[in-house]
């Protein structure tokens, strides 16, 4: 068994290799070779904290586990930790046996950064110029540096609830050389994408905030009850996910459903137009949405790329279990 700690991971898993592990697992998906296990997630009762489990199996890839962790939210203020922990454990598929335990913490950044940009590079218009930010917190920041790689971006815009988190986008976007202005949510109109990855319970972005054209990725919402965007805006939008049972429950979608605004019917798989099976976007002047619920595939995905890569490299630590 192979063991890749948390510490090695910045060294050896790059956004491209991200992006292929999560666009492959999306098509597997789609075309029914892999699927997601239905996700445990539970209030422990201790230290406040949510633990839970997501696992899968993707029989194109033999990719078989599970990530474990959650949400601690004293790590930082009483032991310097950061609060979001997680472990992938990967497993021989055909025997059972666990073959690799792997850091998930900048890997469930990787892969939901990753998440997005597949959605762009299949969904946006290939002219887009201007990309929206809603959201300036730790995923913000690796969304938007994933998704300046997908069009040729001229200008990024921000608007966040907590408008003294903006700088985290405005350097990213010097980073890459582009120039970032923060905007009022009216303002998010000249976008051509707009990412919201935000913790909100309720909606910012309402549907007269966003011009025809436009593919929005809503990744913050992960959990029964939380909203980025109005369910009108959804209702407007052709709206494709990673996965339709967690977006109907978890996911963006699940507002505008309980409000019998569109049915689970009107959710269309990332994967299907990765697969060509989708036409996906099919006008200029069409809004596509995409529902970015997070699936445990996807840190399966780029846990096994990562030990790949940590194996090469001789960095992986591989013990007698
Ligand atoms: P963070 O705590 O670093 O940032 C939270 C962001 O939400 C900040 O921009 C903050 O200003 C904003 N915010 C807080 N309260 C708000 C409100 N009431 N209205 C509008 N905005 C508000 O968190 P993070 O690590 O960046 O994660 C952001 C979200 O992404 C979380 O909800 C997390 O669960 C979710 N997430 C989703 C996936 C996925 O695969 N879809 C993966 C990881 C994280």
């Amino acid at each position: 068994m192979w063991i890749v700690p948390e510490r090695e991971i910045a060294g050896l898993m790059t956004r491209a290799a991200a992006f292929d592990a999560v666009e492959q697992v999306f098509a597997a998906m789609a075309s029914g070779d892999a699927c997601n296990f239905p996700v445990v997630r539970e209030a422990l009762g201790h230290e406040d904290a949510l633990y839970g489990f997501k696992g899968g199996f993707d029989r194109a890839g033999l990719t078989l586990g599970l990530k474990a962790g959650g949400y601690w939210p004293h790590n930082l203020e009483r032991r310097g930790l950061i609060n979001h922990q997680s472990t992938v454990f990967l497993f021989d598929p055909d025997t059972g046996k666990p073959s690799a335990m792997v850091g998930g913490n900048l890997l469930t950044a990787l892969r939901t950064a990753a998440a997005s940009s597949v959605s762009i590079k299949h969904l946006a218009r290939p002219d887009a110029k201007v990309i929206g930010m809603i959201g300036a917190g730790h995923q913000a920041t690796f969304q938007l540096r994933a998704a300046l790689e997908q069009r040729a971006f001229d200008k990024v815009i921000g608007w966040n609830y907590h408008p003294e988190m903006l700088p985290n986008l405005a350097q990213v976007a010097e980073e890459a050389g582009v120039p970032f202005e923060a905007v009022d949510l009216p303002g998010m109109d000249e976008a051509d994408v707009i990412i919201s990855i935000t913790s909100a319970f309720s909606p910012s972005l309402m549907a007269d905030h966003v011009s025809p054209g436009t593919h929005i990725a809503c990744m913050g919402t992960d959990t029964r009850g939380k909203q980025e965007v109005e369910a009108a805006l959804v209702a407007r939008a052709s709206v494709f996910t990673d996965e339709v049972a967690q977006s109907v429950s978890i996911g963006e979608a699940q507002h505008a459903i309980a409000e019998g605004l569109i049915t689970q019917a009107d959710l269309i798989q990332l994967g299907a137009v990765i697969n060509g099976t989708h036409p996906g976007r099919t006008s200029d002047d069409q809004i596509t949405l995409f529902d970015g619920t997070g699936v445990g595939l996807q840190d399966l995905a780029v846990a096994a790329a990562v030990v790949n890569l940590a194996i090469d490299r001789s960095v992986a630590i591989q013990v007698d279990f």
